[in-house]
């Protein structure tokens, strides 16, 4: 699968997040450069726009993606 076109300008992968967990290493590779479809960033972004995403989403944060998404009211 290909990798996520938002990786240039993503803030979690390119570590500019804070408190940038452990894991993030692992993130990358499950999400970054596989199944982006399924990261909360991404969702956001594809959903309502680069605008509407907290500096703090993390990928694996699909749930609050979803919520946010519905609470946008689109
Ligand atoms: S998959 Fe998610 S975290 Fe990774 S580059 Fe794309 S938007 Fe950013």
């Amino acid at each position: 699968m290909a990798k996520c076109e938002l990786i240039e300008k993503c803030i979690f992968f390119n570590d500019q997040m804070p408190n940038m967990p452990s894991t993030a290493a692992v993130y990358k590779k499950i999400y970054c450069e596989q199944d982006f479809d399924n990261c909360a960033r991404y969702m956001v972004v594809k959903a309502i726009g680069r605008g509407n995403v907290p500096n703090d989403l993390f990928p694996n944060q699909k749930e609050r993606a979803e919520s946010i998404i519905k609470g946008s009211g689109n």
